[in-house]
């Protein structure tokens, strides 16, 4: 008998994906430019150069025998170093390089995180909405998922978020910028995040760890900014990413980093390397960790995906569309016209438009749309959305 759990996640796949399937097969049929796909969060733009050319320089200057082999477990010292010395300068921060695990994106920091910390039914609390992919790496984990609802700008609802918290809970993962929303934390945010933390470690008298999923840091609009949270909360681990920053999700590149402030931080650390090790999740990709060092602090052209945001947001609201104004990432997030997100997902896609349905978010009632797409596919879509929303208010 196979692992029925694994079928299951095997035969179902995610709501974005399934739709980004049904984006290709449609294109196929109707041709590429008659297809509105927002499914997916795949960069639309283009890496900066220093990407190619450090690629080109690694392949002629490195023996090749190091450029493709192994590096330590955990990923190369070299390439940790550089990472530890360019946060502590950005953020004023002293984290250790020593601390920092290379993995392959966001979703294996992720996903060892959660190993790294979880016995069988403790508790990971997440806040609606949220990347689906928590709720199978938590599980994967033998955790549990707990989840907190939200207030009227998308923020937690930091009530619900008192009560939720039991003896039982190991971890919080918080996500900002936030997919699906485009949702910013604010300083204000994390302070009162981390206080109710806090109480409730004195309370149960047991570390609560604070895990932020950053795939999006650098992805903010205007003056925005990020906090860098293990200024504020000891019992911090980060997972971070390259994919978005650098459009690289398929090098699967990221880190893992644990705050030197954690209670027990080395032994933590073990624990990652532990859960790495266990699921084979050794060694990221050599040639993009010797890459990461001339990349720190650059991105690719984000003012591209400020612009499509600029022209969604007005554009919807103009026709009438409820639409929360995103902060950061590249997703809009928007109010379906039916209640059932689902129904009104598949009615969209008779004016060939693909938005994801809010329900595997942990939210029903919206659409995730996301628009790291050109410029031209946000211009020719707009009238399929007045369309859309003309005709099924009829
Ligand atoms: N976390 C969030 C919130 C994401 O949106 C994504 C990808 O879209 C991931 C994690 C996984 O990122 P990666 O491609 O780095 O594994």
């Amino acid at each position: 008998m196979f692992n029925q759990e694994s079928f299951r996640l095997g035969a179902t796949g995610s709501a974005i994906r399934e739709l980004f399937e049904y984006g290709k097969k449609r294109k196929q049929e109707i041709g590429e430019d008659n297809v509105f796909d927002f499914s997916i969060g795949n960069p639309s733009v283009p890496s900066p150069d220093i990407v190619k050319n450090t690629l080109i320089y690694l392949l002629q200057n490195t023996e090749a025998t190091k450029l493709h082999g192994y590096t330590s477990a955990s990923g190369d010292n070299g390439v940790k170093k550089a990472i530890a010395d360019y946060l502590n300068q950005k953020y004023d921060v002293k984290i250790k390089d020593s601390l920092i695990y290379l993995t392959c994106g966001a979703a294996a920091s992720l996903t060892i995180s959660l190993k790294a910390l979880l016995n069988q039914d403790e508790e990971v609390i997440v806040f609606a909405p949220f990347f689906p992919e928590y709720k199978v790496f938590t599980e994967n984990a033998l955790g549990k998922l707990v989840v907190v609802g939200y207030d009227d700008k998308f923020l937690p609802d930091f009530c619900d978020f008192e009560k939720k918290i039991s003896n039982k809970t190991k971890c919080v993962i918080i996500n900002s910028p936030n997919n699906p929303t485009g949702v910013v934390y604010s300083e204000d945010i994390i302070k009162k995040l981390v206080s109710i933390l806090k109480k409730k470690e004195d309370e149960y008298q047991h570390s609560i760890y604070l895990i932020s999923d950053e795939p999006y840091r650098e992805l903010v609009y205007g003056n925005v900014t990020v906090p860098f949270v293990t200024k504020y909360y000891d019992n911090t681990i980060i997972c971070y990413s390259f994919s978005k920053s650098l459009s690289l999700p398929g090098e699967r590149i990221g880190y893992i980093l644990v705050n030197p402030n954690c209670l027990h931080s080395n032994e933590v650390f073990k624990c990652i390397c532990g859960a790495g090790r266990s699921m084979g999740f050794i060694c990221a990709p050599s040639i993009f960790q010797y890459l990461i060092p001339s990349c720190l602090g650059l991105t690719s052209d984000l003012k591209v995906y400020e612009e499509n945001r600029n022209i969604l947001y007005k554009e919807l609201t103009s026709y009438g569309y409820d639409v929360i104004k995103p902060e950061g990432a590249f997703y809009l997030f928007v109010k379906a016209l039916d209640e059932d997100a689902v129904k009104f997902s598949e009615y969209a896609k008779k004016y060939e438009l693909l938005l994801v349905p809010s329900d595997s978010f942990g939210c029903g009632g919206y659409l995730r749309i996301s628009y790291c797409v050109s410029k031209k596919q946000i211009v020719n879509s707009l009238p399929a959305f007045k369309k859309l929303i003309e005709e099924y208010r009829k």
